[in-house]
């Protein structure tokens, strides 16, 4: 049987297993939320909070790499907010006080398919 579909960019396959790792290694690891708030009036004069827990080894796993992925996400997010930003389309229109705009990197109509992708992702976060 022949395969019509084509192969996926190396790059671009690369990237997208490594962010389904992270899902993976996020989603099994436990949340901190509720503990997290439990425990931020008990700091003391040090500014610290003395924890003894148990991690699981899918904690573990979360918490080697967490900062430096939340890091890259943060920026990630940033330099597309960057990227994708509204324009003022030019042209005419007939309604002046809600001129057409367009993002100024991939040119479709604002809010373009990468900004609503952000907001449809991140709409929980803010
Ligand atoms: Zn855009």
């Amino acid at each position: 049987m022949i395969n019509d579909l084509p192969e996926e960019d190396p790059q671009r396959r690369a990237m997208r297993e490594w962010l389904e790792s992270v899902v993976i290694r996020t989603e099994k690891s436990t949340s901190w939320h509720n503990e997290a708030e439990r425990l931020q009036p008990l700091v003391n004069r040090e500014g610290y909070v003395p924890v003894h827990t148990r991690l699981s080894v899918e904690d573990l796993e979360f918490l080697k790499d967490a900062r430096e992925d939340l890091l890259g996400f943060a920026e990630f997010g940033l330099r597309m907010l960057d990227l994708h930003q509204p324009r003022d389309a030019g042209g005419i229109t007939s309604d002046s006080a809600h001129p057409i705009q367009r993002c100024r990197s991939c040119m479709w109509r604002w809010p373009c398919p990468t900004f609503r992708a952000m907001g449809e992702t991140f709409h929980t976060c803010w």
